[in-house]
């Protein structure tokens, strides 16, 4: 074995997710249980550089499988995207005798884990936490349940008053560059339109499909909008616009925000996320670096994280038919 691992750090980072607790708290107990010592790393990167730890055993994380966000508090680092930074950091870690890095978060802390790792040989595993479940590799990330229930809770009540007023209501949702949340929401939410980021549907196309509803004897309308949607500037912009073009509904635009990152993590995430921490320490005994941990059709596996963090995200077509056969 190349690695000798006696202490672990552990850091989260980049947006919070729920189901991150969870996750922490597999990787410190799964730590004691094999013999291991864990230090939580506080605020990502930037405690990193700061030297922020704190050590942590089995009771240190009692309490926290139904909390939201991280109690390790979670940062955006700019230092940590220079050498200089990146140095301090490997030194804090030197000092502190930590042989091995367990790092939990988006696109961004893995890119933050591969700069590191092509200037320092210490081992990393990366855990996905984000709502957005734009991670290549991995089926689910951790937060991504949570967001979707929260998410369709709130379009169900935004449901009850659109239906009382003849209104369309414009839901706006996270994901910058990944429609899967707004996607799978939309759906489980009976939404009559979705607009993802992958796929611009046009501002004429989408006052068809309205004007379809009313003929089909809709009466109101729930369009859900993903954040990184293209058929308007904005959820504003294409509100006026189907207002402008559209007689007969008034509009109205609710933005949800981050509401949608926070509160408890339902089962699913609290399960996954003690999987992957599990899996996480597994992977560091085996000698594994450079890779994230995710889930594939319900098998664990190592992810590298350059392929990790690839390209566009690939949205599920087969949903998409869902959704259009659904909506009519
Ligand atoms: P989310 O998906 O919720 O936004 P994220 O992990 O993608 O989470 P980022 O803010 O993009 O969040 O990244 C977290 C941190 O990782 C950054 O603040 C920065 O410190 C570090 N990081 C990101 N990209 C790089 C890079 N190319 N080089 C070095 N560090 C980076």
């Amino acid at each position: 074995m190349k690695y000798n691992i006696k202490k672990i750090g552990v850091l989260t980072s980049g947006g919070d997710s729920p189901g991150m607790n969870a996750a922490i708290r597999a990787v410190v107990r799964s730590s004691v249980y094999h013999n291991l010592e864990c230090v939580g790393i506080y605020r990502g990167y930037e405690g990193l550089i700061e030297g922020d730890f704190k050590a942590l055993n089995a009771r240190s994380v009692k309490n926290l499988i139904n909390r939201g966000g991280t109690f390790l508090k979670s940062a955006r680092s700019p230092e940590f995207r220079t050498k200089e930074g990146r140095k301090i950091a490997f030194n804090n870690l030197k000092e502190a005798e930590i042989d091995a890095l367990v790092v939990i978060g988006g696109d961004g802390t893995f890119s933050g884990a591969i700069a590191f790792l092509e200037e320092y040989d210490i081992p990393v595993i990366g855990l996905p936490g984000t709502i957005d479940n734009d991670i290549n590799g991995t089926d689910y990330t951790i937060g991504y349940d949570t967001a979707l229930n929260t998410v369709v809770s709130a379009i169900d009540k935004i449901r009850d008053t659109a239906h009382s007023h003849n209104r369309i209501f414009l839901v706006e949702v996270m994901g910058r560059d990944a429609g899967d949340l707004a996607l799978s929401a939309g759906i489980g939410s009976g939404a009559e339109v979705i607009l993802i980021p992958e796929q611009n549907m046009g501002r004429e196309r989408l006052v068809e499909s309205l004007k379809r509803n009313k003929k089909s004897g809709k009466t109101s309308s729930i369009v859900v909008v993903s954040e990184g949607d293209k058929v308007g500037k904005n959820i504003f912009d294409v509100a006026e616009y189907i207002e402008n073009n559209l007689k007969g509904y008034e509009v109205r635009v609710t933005v949800l925000g981050h509401v949608q990152r926070g509160g408890t993590p339902s089962c699913r995430d609290r399960v996954f996320a003690s999987r992957l921490g599990v899996s996480a320490i597994d992977a560091l005994l085996r000698g594994e670096t450079n890779v994230m941990v995710g889930i594939n059709n319900n098998k664990i596996v190592s992810v590298p994280f350059t392929d990790a963090i690839k390209g566009d995200n690939e949205i599920d077509t087969d949903l998409l038919r869902v959704a259009d056969i659904t909506s009519i």
